[in-house]
């Protein structure tokens, strides 16, 4: 459905010459739609969380009041609620604040392994409490591209989190970086494949969608917000880059970041 507001205006005066402006109105709406979606999903994402603490607040209070193994356990719970919500709320953040600078401020130039390398750092730990090892798969060669160090750190610190997270059943998670051009244009491609459970054909187009979570028992038992490949999808746009996905259930999942280099 296409919507066009119509203006007409005359050119002169007594002029017979009328000037149509059509203004293509179908973009605005689908933005204010999506807008309404994302609050009526988000609410709903925060009331979850603070339903159950509610309810474990009033349980505490009564019935388990003098139930110390009972006590501990709820205040567990009410604790991990806790921070299902400051997850959300940083989520939410870090989208709101991208959408507030819609632009990137231009002639920084970012070395992608130096950021790999530190996000790597950063994640090792977590890689190594979940039995995994990361492994770096680096070619040669100058690896910068034009952007924003920050958004980029956070674009592969979320796809290297979603690997060690979901990739449990595997051994490793391999990092990879190397020059690929895409149609004819110099880019830089960054590939993270885990050897989990990988994701099923039907939902590939669908991961990068805000809070959507596949309706799996590992997906599920995972924490996470839904937000994070929404939030790598939005980062790379302004990058005029691209995210693609490999996977094959029960095979694992890739996830190639192309980057242009100029
Ligand atoms: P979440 O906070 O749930 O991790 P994401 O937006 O990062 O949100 O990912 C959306 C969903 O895509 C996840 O909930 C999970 O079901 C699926 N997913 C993401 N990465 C992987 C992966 N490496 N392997 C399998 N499934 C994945």
């Amino acid at each position: 459905e296409r919507v066009y507001r119509v203006t007409a205006s005359s050119v002169g005066h007594g002029s017979r010459l009328h000037v149509l402006l059509f203004k293509d109105q179908s973009e605005a709406r689908r933005i204010d739609r999506m807008r309404a979606d994302f609050i009526a999903n988000a609410s709903h994402e925060m009331r979850t969380p603070l339903a159950s603490i509610a309810g474990f607040i009033e349980t505490l209070r009564g019935p388990a009041r003098n139930d110390p193994a009972a006590r501990e356990q709820f205040l567990q719970i009410m604790q991990n609620q806790t921070g299902r919500m400051a997850r959300l709320i940083d989520d939410m953040l870090s989208l709101s604040r991208l959408e507030m600078k819609p632009y990137l401020k231009a002639g920084a130039r970012v070395d992608l392994r130096q950021v790999l390398d530190s996000v790597i750092d950063s994640l090792a730990p977590v890689a190594g409490e979940n039995g995994l090892a990361i492994e770096r798969q680096f070619a040669e060669g100058p690896m910068e591209v034009p952007g924003d160090r920050d958004e980029l750190y956070q674009v592969f610190e979320n796809l290297l989190e979603n690997a060690c997270k979901y990739g449990q059943d595997g051994d490793r998670v391999v990092v990879s970086i190397e020059p690929g051009d895409k149609g004819g244009q110099p880019g830089i491609d960054v590939t993270i494949r885990d050897f989990g459970p990988g994701i099923a054909e039907e939902h590939i187009p669908r991961v990068t969608e805000r809070f959507y979570r596949i309706d799996s028992e590992t997906a599920q038992s995972r924490k996470g917000t839904g937000l994070g490949l929404a939030i790598v999808k939005h980062i790379l746009t302004r990058h005029h880059g691209r995210l693609s996905i490999q996977s094959e259930l029960g095979k694992g999942a890739a996830f190639t970041v192309h980057l242009p280099t100029n």
